[in-house]
């Protein structure tokens, strides 16, 4: 059989175009060498929330006094809490497993690899067998980067993100290199469960893509909870558990790697014409520079977001099917969230990038963030076009940002102006009043 698209790579990117395409009745064959699920479900965003859920029961337990709740002698099983977490990643893989269980749809477990390829055919194979389709969509995620630091490379003493997720132990103490959105979700993990973390940053700051205001909020209060946070800092290289720097020397049971991730393009050797741009480099639609060849998620090196991933899949198959109106991706207009705690959610410009007018709210004006909240402020901020009074961006830090940021992000997306904005009516009391109280 001869299907009309063939997909390498089963994460978010690559479910969603198999299950976006076998809907609109279309022949697919997805391939994955792991699970399906991806980084996301296997070793990243799902696994990660579930530990962090766990440690901040913990956490809250411990601090229930500010409530008025007593709770003594509490404590946690980490083998426990890392079962939990396989128990969730197999629940949703199972999911996605049924929504791609349909006559259209064809999924198989293995390596592919690219045998050859013309404008209207593609040969992929995998084991003994060779299949062909109309159209080949790369789906093939990204992987850990693993800088050139001496004593990094296959020392016992080094984790990265999966080997840290998939360990039923906690370390003693952990150094992360680091401090980006992997690194700090790590710190909060560990010292939420009261091992003693040291972050270590090249940059000047921690999380340097985001909002710098909110960034120091968070800083400041992780300092003073006791997680060391080194910025500036160049690690130079390690001795066994021993990591030595611009800024002295640090010595803990594990070290975290957490220094970004690259694009995976394995089996793409017989692609030679394909070009790059930090990752396969595709247009607005995800083609790339090869007619029937496109690519989504992480591999393009664009945003490394789940869920951009899954909307470039969509676009990218919704241009394969010629659907009209023609999808486009609003990159404007993608949330992100950091699971810190408090949590940090974004959408839109950061105040570095455009001169405009920024409106600032603590948290503390929402009355469910004060019941909830107990000695935090948290902060909101807006950054709203000068002339035409559209909203850009929208930044916080305060619980349960991450849950009302898509609010934010449909008013950036549709262009939203103060006035307009103002008369969407919010749920009371909730802590997204405070996008209301702010505008
Ligand atoms: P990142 O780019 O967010 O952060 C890496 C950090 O490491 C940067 O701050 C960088 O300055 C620093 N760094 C680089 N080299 C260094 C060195 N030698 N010494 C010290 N510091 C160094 O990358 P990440 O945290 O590894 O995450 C990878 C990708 O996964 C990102 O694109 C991220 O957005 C995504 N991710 C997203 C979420 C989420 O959405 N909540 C969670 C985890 C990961």
């Amino acid at each position: 059989m001869e299907y009309f698209l063939a997909i390498i790579g089963g994460g978010p990117a690559g479910y969603t175009a198999a299950e976006k395409a076998s809907k609109a009745g279309k022949q697919v064959i997805l391939f994955e060498q792991n699970a399906l699920g991806g980084t996301c479900l296997n070793v990243g965003c799902i696994p990660t929330k579930t530990l962090l859920y766990s440690a901040k029961q913990y956490y809250n337990a411990t601090h229930a006094d500010k409530y008025g709740v007593k709770a003594e002698n509490v404590s946690f099983d980490y083998a426990k809490i890392a079962q939990r977490k396989q128990k969730v990643v197999r629940k949703l893989v199972a999911g996605i497993k049924a929504k791609l269980n349909n006559e259209f749809c064809t999924v198989i477990n293995g390596a592919a690899s690219v045998v050859s390829r013309t404008d209207d055919k593609v040969v992929i194979a995998c084991g003994e067998e060779q299949y062909t389709a109309e159209n080949l969509l790369i789906c093939t995620g990204s992987n850990n980067f693993v800088p050139p630091i001496p004593g990094v490379k296959d020392n016992p003493c080094v984790w990265d993100s999966t080997l840290a997720l998939d360990t039923k132990e906690l370390p003693q103490s952990i150094v992360i290199v680091g401090g980006g959105v992997i690194g700090m979700e790590f710190a909060t993990l560990y010292h939420e469960l009261g091992v003693p973390v040291t972050v270590i940053e090249a940059m000047p700051t921690i999380l340097p893509n985001l909002d710098q205001e909110v960034v120091a909020i968070l800083r400041e209060k992780y300092e003073k909870s006791g997680v060391k946070i080194l910025t500036d800092t160049k690690v130079l290289s390690l001795e066994g558990n021993l990591v030595k720097t611009s800024n002295g020397d640090y010595e803990a049971d594990k070290v975290l790697i957490s220094v970004g991730r690259r694009a995976n393009l394995q089996g793409l050797e017989a692609l030679t014409d394909l070009e790059f741009e930090r990752g396969i480099k595709v247009d607005d639609f995800m083609k790339t520079n090869l007619a029937n060849v496109y690519a989504a998620g992480d591999v393009t090196g664009k945003i490394m977001l789940a869920h951009v991933a899954s909307r470039q899949a969509e676009v990218a198959v919704g241009r394969m099917l010629k659907q009209i109106p023609v999808q486009r991706i609003a990159y404007n207009a993608i949330p992100s969230v950091v699971y810190t705690n408090p949590e940090i959610a974004s959408v839109g410009i950061t105040e570095d990038v455009m001169d405009c007018e920024i409106r600032r709210l603590p948290m503390t004006f929402s009355g469910r963030f004060v019941a909830e909240n107990e000695g935090e402020t948290g902060l909101c901020k807006m950054l709203i076009d000068k002339k035409s009074q559209s909203v850009l961006g929208v930044h916080m830090i305060g619980n349960p940002c991450s849950e009302f940021v898509a609010a934010a992000s449909f008013a950036v997306r549709m262009g939203y102006t103060v006035a307009e904005f103002q008369q969407v009516v919010f749920p009371h009391p909730t802590v997204s009043e405070i996008l209301k109280e702010i505008l």
